[in-house]
């Protein structure tokens, strides 16, 4: 650790920094090539093989679709081709890339090397090397979902998302998705219930729109794009704070006196340096195949963006957490930590991932692109009423989905969305559907058509540039955007609930529909009737006011609306049957799964604040009273000095009886946390209460008191980096 001079070498080494220079891709005359012509080049994708014939890769989809398998030959096609073509590439290994529930990627690396016959070496892949691992599964979180005998669990190659080479200085690998599910086909990740609810949603959505005439559409898909927030800060400081390393957050810090609120930073033009990591990152993140689209500087300092251009939202959670890690490793070459906790720093924004999401056809409509035409208006505004009513009936699970330790932190601070879920619909649309509540404007027109007063609609909301950003869950134009998403989590988990929340209102408005049109109403009336039904039930939820605003909190109130403020309180509701009923009926999850995952959100959340507990008392111990004894050494003495010269002294005394006090009483503090932690209770979820409701408060009166220490302390004395350093030094 530091000396005395140590943060002020520490600042020299993050200025003086040399520049990083990547390679970037370049033609035989030198010049730099155009991103278009070497965008995916780390891509395989079998549906683009030009060595398996069309019909072939056809029926290899279909076969996934239906869950039949897929016939051997086919596969070694596909294993031959990408093997060849990896190892063209210069990878020597392969792994299936997988999603379990630990919230990152893992990854079991196999060589292609091989024997012959004749024991002559040769790169191999086969055909069920390909399409299944066996990793074993028992250093997996599964939460109970299966005894520790039954260990295997199988990876699976999911042919809907394309491989990509992962590359370092001194190799290539080539990644395979895959699913992860246990020996009895328990999904033990991600992916395998995003699928699912895929599927559900596809199911659903397609027998709405034939139902309601549309019989061409035979197929939707979930589009998604994430939009990455995270922050860097010089390594240098990073590996100086034991915090950062051990939680991914300081437990402290006396935030500068200038941080966000000249709104300077926002938008604000990109340092070089940070802007060379980007460059790098774009290029990294274009040649496995995700298109990066945005990058910018958020609000806090430090704090910085990057978005990809939607797509099918298994594939965009693959790209998001591909790019998660990515973030993580070119920052590392440019001398730079990524931090992707959603609150590194208290006082100032954390960071989200907003992720927005609809629908779209196999004609290729985005459903939720408001029309010009009465009927596609009364579709659209029918679907808007399903999601609706679905975020109504499900808040508390979509609470929970989005429920980590860390993003408690952002919840309901002053640049996220509140812990009460509510939809932002926009004074267009609210008005559009309270006047159907009401059926005021709804006049019948020629040919049984219905006017809502709203046959421009798609021209009003595109004009229509009302976009609250306090919203958990807001239309913003042509999508929703669920703004409560943390940073560091994966985004599969939310979209799953969120797409099974979704697909089972579908579910039960199909059944509402096929009741009406068989008594012989019109589409068009049905429709309206649609909405009017799910919007008079599901109205309460629609919030198009300030969600940052502390009236909001008791206004939500009065509407019955949950505020479930920490994680341990939302958790809760994964366990109650009746919340997770519509998880079992849409088939994304079965029953023990989602307990598993009860069992592991809470597990995880208490094992993370232990550490954070653990972490703090650490720090308090050999850096704060530390450093509050060096300066009340050095206090003592001149106050001694001023008493052998006879003379009176005031400061000093002053500060150093404050600085005891302070010392003393965060002393006692931590040392009271030391007692609770031995005596937590053993079950999970008393013991996530008791940290949520009692431990997180003496930790923020730990932090406090820190932070007044902290301010009190010479900065010569402070060996461990400050705000200052972390977020304005690079
Ligand atoms: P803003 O910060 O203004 O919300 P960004 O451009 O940063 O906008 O991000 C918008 C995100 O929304 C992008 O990832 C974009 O691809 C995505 N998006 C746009 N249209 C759709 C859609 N139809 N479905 C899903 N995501 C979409
Ligand atoms: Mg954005």
């Amino acid at each position: 650790m530091t000396n005395t001079l140590g943060r002020e070498i520490l600042r020299q080494k993050a200025i003086n920094r040399p520049k990083r220079v990547f390679d970037r891709p370049q033609n035989n005359q030198n010049q730099f090539i155009k991103v278009s012509d070497y965008y995916g080049e780390n891509v395989f994708d079998f549906r683009k093989c030009k060595t398996v014939s069309e019909k072939i890769k056809r029926e290899m989809l279909s076969h996934a679709k239906q869950n039949k398998p897929i016939p051997r030959e086919y596969v070694e096609l596909v294993a031959d081709a990408c093997k060849d073509w990896a190892i063209g590439k210069g990878a020597t290994h392969f792994c299936h890339w997988f999603h379990p529930l630990t919230g990152s990627s893992a990854e079991k690396h196999d060589g292609f090397l091989s024997f012959r016959e004749d024991e002559t070496p040769i790169e191999r892949l086969s055909a069920s090397q390909l399409i299944q691992g066996e990793p074993d599964a028992s250093s997996f979180p599964h939460g109970g979902t299966r005894a520790t005998f039954e260990a295997r669990g199988y990876t699976i190659w999911d042919l809907t998302s394309p491989m990509f080479l992962s590359e370092t200085i001194n190799g290539k690998t080539l990644c395979i998705p895959t699913a992860f599910v246990s020996y009895k086909g328990d999904a033990l990740d991600v992916k395998t219930p995003l699928l699912r609810s895929n599927n559900a949603i596809s199911m659903e959505v397609t027998k709405f729109l034939n139902l309601i005439g549309e019989k061409e559409v035979s197929e939707i898909t979930v589009t998604c794009g994430a939009e990455q927030e995270y922050f860097l800060m010089d390594k240098a400081f990073f590996f100086e704070r034991p915090d950062l390393i051990m939680t991914g957050r300081t437990l402290f810090g006396k935030l500068t006196a200038r941080n966000q609120q000249l709104s300077d930073h926002y938008f604000g033009s990109i340092s070089e340096r940070i802007l060379s990591f980007m460059q790098e990152l774009d290029h990294e993140l274009y040649k496995i195949g995700i298109p990066s689209k945005t990058r910018h500087n958020e609000v806090a300092p430090g704090q910085f963006e990057v978005a990809q251009i939607f797509r099918d939202s298994n594939v965009a959670s693959d790209n998001n957490q591909a790019m998660m890690a990515l973030i993580k490793k070119v920052a590392d070459n440019h001398n730079l930590v990524a931090l992707l906790h959603e609150k590194p720093m208290s006082g100032i924004n954390g960071s989200g991932k907003h992720l927005n999401w609809s629908m779209a056809d196999n004609l290729g409509r985005n459903l939720l692109e408001p029309g010009n035409e009465v009927h596609s208006n009364l579709r659209f505004l029918a679907m808007c009423s399903v999601i609706v009513e679905a975020i109504y009936k499900h808040a508390d699970v979509l609470r929970a989905s989005i429920a980590t330790h860390s993003n408690d932190h952002r919840l309901g601070g002053h640049e996220a969305p509140p812990s009460i879920m509510s939809v932002f619909l926009g004074d267009t649309l609210d008005k559009i559907f309270k006047s159907i509540m009401s059926g005021q404007t709804v006049e019948q027109i020629e040919n049984n058509q219905f006017d809502l007063g709203a046959n421009q609609l798609a021209h009003l909301l595109r004009d229509n540039t009302d976009r609250n950003r306090t919203s958990p869950f807001a239309f913003t134009g042509n999508r929703f955007e669920f703004r409560a998403v943390g940073s560091a989590q994966s985004i599969g988990f939310p979209l799953s609930i969120l797409n099974a929340a979704v697909s089972s209102c579908f579910k039960d408005a199909n059944a509402f529909i096929e009741k009406e049109i068989s008594n012989g109403s019109k589409v068009d009336e049905v429709l309206l009737k649609v909405i009017k039904t799910r919007m008079e039930k599901a109205q309460n939820i629609v919030f198009n006011g300030d969600g940052y605003g502390i009236k909001w909190h008791e206004e939500a109130k009065q509407r019955g609306l949950s505020n479930l403020k920490t994680s341990a309180d939302a958790y809760k509701f994964l366990k109650d049957d009746r919340s997770i009923d519509f998880l079992i009926s849409s088939g994304v999850y079965k029953i023990n799964e989602i307990k598993s995952r009860y069992n592991i959100m809470v597990e995880r959340y208490n094992t993370y604040r232990t550490i954070e507990f653990n972490t703090f008392i650490s720090l308090i111990d050999q850096f704060v009273i530390p450093a509050t004894i060096e300066y009340k050494k050095k206090l003592i003495k001149v106050i001694k000095g001023y008493k052998d010269l006879a003379l009176n002294n005031y400061s000093e005394l002053k500060i150093l009886e404050k600085l005891e006090a302070l010392s003393a009483e965060l002393f006692d503090e931590s040392n009271k946390l030391k007692v609770e932690l031995k005596g937590l209770p053993v079950c999970e979820e008393q013991k996530s209460f008791k940290i949520a409701h009692e431990l997180m408060h003496q930790s923020i009166k730990m932090e406090n008191l820190c932070n007044r220490i902290e301010e009190m302390v010479p900065d010569h004395l402070w060996k461990l980096p400050k705000y200052m350093d972390m977020l304005f030094v690079r």
